[in-house]
């Protein structure tokens, strides 16, 4: 433990955080889907105090078209963290860290979408981190995941990202900023909640077999609550339409009745001789 991590108390006498969550407590999340209309899907996730966008085209003809697979789609995906996203401004454009993430991203969907269905396409995945705060790559998988699905990509199931670390010496599930900079150890993992497959699996830092075993334990639980609010998204989305349909029939007008398409003789009608 370095000067710094000594100075930064991460947990009380109480066994709580400084951000005043319990080691098993989630920040507040919050997710809605469909929120740009050039895209063909897309999300937008609030987690803690990240916020990310996600926007999904395809699946479209692969480009460049040395790329293209005879036999199945690519997932192209593309993890961006804006320069005004963090306290230091970001440098803009590619760096080593966004392409690695851009990268276990994509993997992590191959595994779920029916590439086999779309051979020749690309499905292109863009995460955008309009603000960082720690757990950025999770929250944007989460975005991605909705994202996708909004544009009707047909797939396993959703995913979810979600992390655990070692803080103070104690394990915790999703660490904030303090506690990944000063903590111990921080394990983001991506899972696939209906089949508990796990499609993307990173450490930074060391954590006993036992310590793993506990941080796994708190991301397979939280996912299931990210879960929920993923599907709660894509109903609120889809049912928001349906009402709006269902409002627009019912205060339409009635068909205008038809005007006869010939003349119609009243035998009182002046001008009309017989
Ligand atoms: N971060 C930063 N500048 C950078 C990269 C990261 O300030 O160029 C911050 C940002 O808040 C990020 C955190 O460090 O969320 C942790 O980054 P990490 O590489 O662990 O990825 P993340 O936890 O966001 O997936």
């Amino acid at each position: 433990m370095g000067d710094t991590e000594k100075k930064v108390k991460l947990i009380d006498s109480d066994g709580r955080r400084n951000d005043g969550r319990m080691p098993h407590e989630l920040r507040p999340v919050k997710i809605e889907a469909g929120v740009l209309h050039r895209a063909d899907g897309s999300a937008y996730v609030e987690w803690g105090g990240n916020k990310v966008l996600a926007a999904v085209y395809g699946p479209r003809e692969a480009h460049p078209r040395h790329l293209q697979k005879p036999t199945r789609a690519l997932v192209q995906c593309r993890y961006n963290m804006a320069p005004f996203s963090v306290s230091d401004r970001k440098r803009p454009g590619p760096d080593r860290r966004s392409n690695e993430i851009s990268k276990v991203i994509s993997e992590a969907f191959s595994s779920v979408i029916f590439l086999e269905q779309f051979p020749r396409t690309s499905v292109d995945v863009y995460m955008e981190v309009l603000q960082a705060e720690a757990g950025t790559r999770c929250a944007a998988i989460t975005a991605a995941s909705v994202a996708i699905a909004d544009a009707g990509v047909p797939m396993r199931d959703l995913v979810v990202g979600c992390a655990s670390g070692k803080v103070g010496g104690v394990v915790c599930l999703d660490l904030n900023k303090d506690e990944d900079n000063f903590g111990e150890a921080d394990v983001p993992m991506a899972v696939v909640p209906r089949t508990g497959q796990i499609v993307l699996l990173q450490m930074d830092g060391h954590l006993t077999a036992k310590e793993f075993d506990q941080a796994m334990a708190y991301s397979l639980g939280a996912a299931q609550q990210i879960y929920e609010l993923q599907k709660d998204a894509l109903r609120r989305r889809y049912s928001v339409s349906l009402e709006e349909f269902r409002a627009k029939e019912a205060t339409a007008s009635p068909e205008p009745e038809e005007e006869p398409k010939y003349d119609v003789y009243h035998d009182d009608q002046p001008g009309v001789a017989e």
